[in-house]
């Protein structure tokens, strides 16, 4: 930065971190729990007192709690919430909720819609937690709470994540505790708002918590009742579960009675089953007693959570059957694909997604070490070509009923036909499972599909509330993991201070001059080989001249409806066209990504084959402004799309209908205009080189 901008920041890092110190340093807390019993003492002042715990009557002083570990940071979110709207100006970019019926974002869903968010007067927020391995010696796991802001555009909401409060030590804190001065805060900015000063006037904002977004594990522990292996153990419904055989032990299987469908639990019920547990001291329904969060204001203890994708689905369903279709365990079944790996390991290795898909494949060997965003795109991506062939007919059928429901879940607009489907679609997945895997194969992450078009309906689309965002910042806490002194206040200052230097940054940018601040932020002055075309074309790389082909020049005269004198062009191989990056074939070939196919406004599917600058001649004609001299146009080859037919007639749907077989027609060379330019396009070819198209849908963080 100081490159950049001299003088903007401290000489070292010393002063770097005495600079940070006061803002952080005021307003981290520290809390301590009983270090006999794990109930709630108290924030500690920092003078040495002697508490008695309420609960065991315990008499301890906060020396031996800090000695003990039994403490935990946390930094109010009122005070977050002040800075990112007075110093970062989070203010300017929050959303309101489009006006459609289309459920494209969380603020769609129905749930959602009840609060009537409205900024400046209300915001709302997502909270997670969970509990992270720490990798060393010390057998420690961390548990940070995170908040996130609901009404930012997606990418934001992950830069402007919040991290409320950090436990570290070597056994879980108490759920109850560790979210008691948590509660508190969020009644505090319910009742009262948090109060800022935009331009100044001040604003008070209501902030509301609507949603807790976390793993199985972490769930039934801010429910209060049993896990998923105990009877009654989903936190959506009155499934009770039975225990049946799996391997060498037993396990709960989920598998629907014939009477039909369980009960769903409610936010009421879910009250009376806490009051009646509290009263007996037995468990009513799985539930062990209240949940902590009833007493967050407007919080359902039911709808408030989903069953996260992540986790549940791509972590858990995806995986598990993976390891079923692969494992030599299952060589005498009919889904056995062990023997086909190499075969699947060829087409999956040589398969090049465009970049937005960040990870590349690996193969099937490493499947125990895949990432979440590996198994969404074997899921999305792979499994539906590669499998098609060799997957048992009935096998396949049933797979595709979970690729095509996670789709529509996923893909822009999500409406409530889409979900509908979804929903037919996941409930016959899992009927199915039973008949065609066996009952124990019915497991608590098969039977939370059946919670997940719900969900959607609730909150938006899978990736508007997936721990994907959470995952991201848990590995960034693991970094700053680096001794076993003082480890909880270490990493916690780390992060913190990481999400103030965005802040410092504002701030010292605004300070600088004008001119630096384009120079980074305008990429066309600052990256040399690259030229803005008009406002939304950016071609990088070096251009090549080279004379016009006789198909090239009837394409370019066709589309600009005006006859071209023959001549040199100016070719590009690269271009950034409304901000996403295009290659062609040609310079695809290079690398390790595809990034040449493309769909235009017209739901055409196209091969890039070149982006020719056009510098056009107007004779005499003086008053056109030189940009409008310049054209800029992209040729291609058209790629013909057939439809793939898996008709299901339960959901009354074709389950393949956005995958398509794909012949690309090298004969005909189209030309179009940047503005013509819709999305990227996912081609795969499967074991006999036949292309498929695939959509993206939008994606968290990988
Ligand atoms: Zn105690
Ligand atoms: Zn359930």
């Amino acid at each position: 930065m100081n490159a950049l901008i001299p003088g903007c920041l401290p000489h070292n890092l010393y002063f770097f971190r005495k600079l940070l110190q006061p803002s952080i340093t005021d307003n981290i807390q520290m809390h301590g729990l009983c270090s006999e019993c794990g109930a709630y003492l108290c924030k500690f002042t920092g003078q040495l007192i002697t508490y008695t715990c309420s609960e065991c009557g315990s008499i301890l002083n906060c020396k031996d709690i800090i000695k003990k570990g039994s403490t935990f940071l946390m930094y109010p979110i009122d005070q977050q919430l002040k800075i990112l709207l007075e110093k970062v100006g989070i203010g300017n970019r929050m959303q309101s909720p489009a006006k459609t019926d289309c459920i494209n974002d969380i603020s769609g869903g129905s749930e959602y819609k009840k609060l009537s968010i409205n900024f400046p007067a209300s915001l709302s927020l997502t909270c997670n937690t969970d509990g992270i391995p720490a990798f060393t010696s010390s057998n420690s796991s961390l548990w940070p709470i995170y908040f996130i802001i609901n009404e930012l555009p997606l990418r934001l909401r992950h830069v402007h994540m919040m991290l409320a409060a950090l436990w570290v030590g070597p056994s879980k804190p108490r759920m109850d505790s560790f979210f008691t001065p948590i509660v508190e805060c969020l009644e505090r900015v319910h009742d009262h708002g948090v109060t800022w000063i935009n331009c100044g006037r001040e604003i008070t904002t209501k902030v509301y918590m609507t949603l807790v977004s976390c793993d199985s594990v972490a769930r039934p522990l801010l429910q209060n009742m049993k896990q998923f292996n105990g009877e009654y153990g989903c936190g959506f419904c009155l499934n009770s579960g039975c225990v049946v055989a799996k391997g060498q032990g037993y396990s709960r299987s989920y598998a629907h009675s014939v009477a039909g469908l369980p009960e769903e639990r409610n936010h009421a019920q879910m009250l009376q089953h806490a009051e009646t547990a509290l009263q007996s001291g037995s468990v009513e329904f799985g539930i062990k007693g209240p949940s902590i969060l009833s007493l967050v204001p407007k919080f359902d203890v039911v709808r408030g959570f989903v069953p996260e994708y992540m986790h549940s689905v791509l972590l858990g369903v995806v995986r598990q059957f993976a390891f079923l279709w692969f494992d030599s365990t299952s060589n005498d079944k009919p889904y056995y694909l062990g023997r086909r790996i190499i075969q699947i390991d060829t087409a999956l290795l040589a398969t090049k997604p465009p970049s937005n898909i960040k990870r590349l494949p690996r193969s099937i060997l490493s499947r125990k070490y895949w990432k979440a965003s590996e198994w969404r795109n074997f899921l999305l991506f792979y499994s539906p070509i590669f499998l098609r062939s060799l997957l048992p007919k009935d096998y396949f059928r049933h797979w595709i009923l979970l690729v095509y429901s996670i789709f529509q879940l996923m893909i822009i607009p999500v409406t409530m036909s889409s979900i509908s489907s979804a929903e037919l679609a996941l409930h016959k997945f899992v009927q199915m499972v039973q008949q065609l895997y066996g009952i124990e194969h019915v497991t608590y992450n098969v039977h939370l599909l059946t919670h997940l078009a719900a969900s959607v309906e609730r909150w938006g689309p899978l990736w508007s509330h997936s721990a994907f965002f959470f995952e991201d910042a848990n590995g960034k806490l693991l970094k700053y993991f680096h001794g076993s002194r003082g480890i909880t206040d270490q990493i916690f200052r780390s992060f913190i201070g990481a999400s103030h230097l965005l802040r410092l940054s504002t701030i010292y940018i605004e300070n600088s001059s004008a001119v630096l601040l384009d120079q980074i932020v305008n990429i066309a002055t600052f990256c040399k080989n690259c030229l803005r075309v008009g406002s939304n074309v950016v071609c990088l790389g070096y251009s090549t001249k080279r004379p016009i082909s006789a198909c090239e020049l009837a394409a370019i005269s066709q589309l600009l409806n005006c006859s071209l004198s023959t001549g040199d062009v100016t070719e590009y191989q690269r271009a950034v066209i409304c901000g996403t990056l295009l290659h062609t074939l040609n310079y695809s070939q290079s690398t390790r990504r595809r990034d040449c196919y493309f769909v235009s406004k017209k739901n055409q599917a196209y091969v890039l084959l070149t982006c020719i600058l056009l510098e056009i001649d107007t004779g005499s004609d003086r008053s056109v402004a030189h940009e409008d001299l310049r054209k800029f146009v992209l040729l291609a080859h058209p790629i013909h799309e057939t439809q793939i037919r898996s008709f299901d007639s339960d959901v009354n749907e074709n389950l393949s209908y956005h995958i398509k077989k794909a012949v690309i027609d090298c004969d005909t060379v189209v030309a179009l205009n940047a503005s013509d330019f819709e999305r990227k396009l996912f081609i795969v070819s499967d074991h006999s080189k036949n292309l498929f198209s695939i959509p993206i849908p939008t994606f968290e963080l990988d």
